[in-house]
């Protein structure tokens, strides 16, 4: 019998591993991941302002498949990928071998080399990660209260990429009753939000762009544009020789794939690989790489599809249909994207959408709330797949 060995329980492993299951192909899946909780990773923005709790973005990896007996979930960390030798090397047990890869090891935070990001800024890229922000967050803004230091109420957000924007529409929301709960004025609190590029939600037309950020405008938060940052100091971060003071510095500039791509030698790009069209990796027939891993050109424009949880299980769905093609000898097909929309929330009531969904829709305000709540559920159900849960054997 073969042995896939999956990497990451992701919104692509998770995908996959579900799909392979439920084609009853003859082999042995094996899936690895260092937490044994899944988490949404789309909403640990709402982790680190504190909107949310981490039991209400995770849920068990092994309690999903408990029911299907030709997955195995083994909970560890990969170090590296052996490819010449077929193996997948752990950090706590025996290394895994394989007959194929689906390598699915998400996204990191991204630095671009900037001085001081990574020992300064706080990045939110998995739950300890976001859980770290928020607490150093609280801490800072209820320290005031004695400090009487205005840098203590000072947010800087780097980046206005999706996650930065999101992340800020929480922390308004939140902020109100934070000052409530540790006694600092709200009115001094001042949020920054600084970007390299022209242009905020550039994703959006014009419209909804400009709606997205005089909502947050409003509450609060100034956006400098054309503002690249150059160094990132423990309480401060720098554009040139502009200083933007801050007790809190959130990292939220971009993400990379994770570091284990070029640890195992990968024909890599910032650890995201360009497969090929059916997803394989070039030159291994037997590896598919799905996710934030992965780079896929756009057939359209030549241009790289961004990184997103809607790309991921995409993708997943078509790998998992490829290597059971592979495995019953048939042939693979090509990845095929068809976005059903983009929408950024601005907290918990409000937010931005356009969604191409039976026809076209700009969204702004609750219903563009509502539809990221659809899809965030629906994906949580999708991946978990509840029922399995709840079934008696
Ligand atoms: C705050 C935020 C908001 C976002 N909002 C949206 C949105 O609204 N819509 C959208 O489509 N996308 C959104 N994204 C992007 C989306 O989250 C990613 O594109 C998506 O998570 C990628 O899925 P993945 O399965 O490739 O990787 P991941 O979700 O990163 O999963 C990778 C898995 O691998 C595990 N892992 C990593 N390294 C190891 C290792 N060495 N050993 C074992 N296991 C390991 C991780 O623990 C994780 O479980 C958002 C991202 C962020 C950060």
């Amino acid at each position: 019998m073969k042995r896939i060995v999956v990497l990451g329980a992701g919104y692509a492993g998770m995908r996959m591993v579900k799909r392979l299951a439920a084609a009853k192909v003859d082999a042995q899946i094996v899936l690895v991941n260092k937490n044994p909780y899944h988490y949404q990773s789309t909403e640990l923005h709402e982790v680190a302002a504190g909107t949310k709790e981490p039991a209400d973005i995770t849920f068990d990896v092994a309690q999903v498949f408990a029911k299907k007996k030709n997955v195995r979930v083994v909970i560890d960390e990969v170090t590296k990928v052996d490819q010449d030798a077929k193996k997948v090397e752990l950090k706590n047990s025996d290394s895994l071998s394989y007959d194929y890869l689906v390598n699915a090891l998400g996204f990191e935070s991204e630095t671009f080399g900037i001085k001081g990001a990574r020992e300064n800024g706080w990045p939110l890229i998995d739950v300890d990660t976001a859980l770290a922000a928020r607490k150093h967050l609280e801490d800072t803004l209820k320290r005031y209260k004695t400090s009487h230091d205005a840098n203590d109420l000072r947010i800087v957000v780097c980046g206005a990429g999706f996650t930065s924007i999101e992340y800020l529409g929480e922390l308004v929301y939140r902020l109100p009753d934070l000052a409530k709960e540790y006694g600092f004025p709200l009115d001094q609190v001042k949020i920054d939000c600084i970007e390299a590029s022209p242009k905020i939600l550039p994703m959006f037309n014009q419209n909804l762009a400009d709606w997205g950020v005089k909502f947050l405008e409003g509450k609060g938060v100034t956006f400098h544009v054309s503002t690249p940052i150059t160094e990132v100091k423990p309480d401060a971060v720098m554009s040139n020789d502009t200083a933007f003071p801050a007790g809190t510095i959130i990292w939220t500039t971009g993400v990379q794939g994770s570091h284990i791509i070029a640890d195992s030698g990968y024909d890599q790009k910032r650890n995201r690989v360009v497969v090929e069209d059916d997803l394989r990796v070039k030159g291994q027939p037997d590896q598919f790489l799905v996710g934030d891993v992965s780079a896929v050109p756009n057939p359209d424009n030549g241009r790289l599809y961004p990184t997103t949880a809607q790309i991921s299980i995409a993708q997943a769905d078509c790998a998992a249909d490829n290597l059971v093609a592979l495995i019953n000898g048939g042939t693979t097909k090509k990845f095929v994207f068809k976005s059903l929309g983009t929408v950024c929330s601005l907290g918990p009531k409000t937010g931005i959408a356009s969604i191409d969904m039976m026809g076209h829709w700009n969204l702004k305000g609750w219903l563009a709330a509502v539809a990221k709540k659809m899809i965030a559920d629906r994906s949580a159900l999708e991946l978990a797949d509840i029922r399995t849960m709840l079934e008696s054997d």
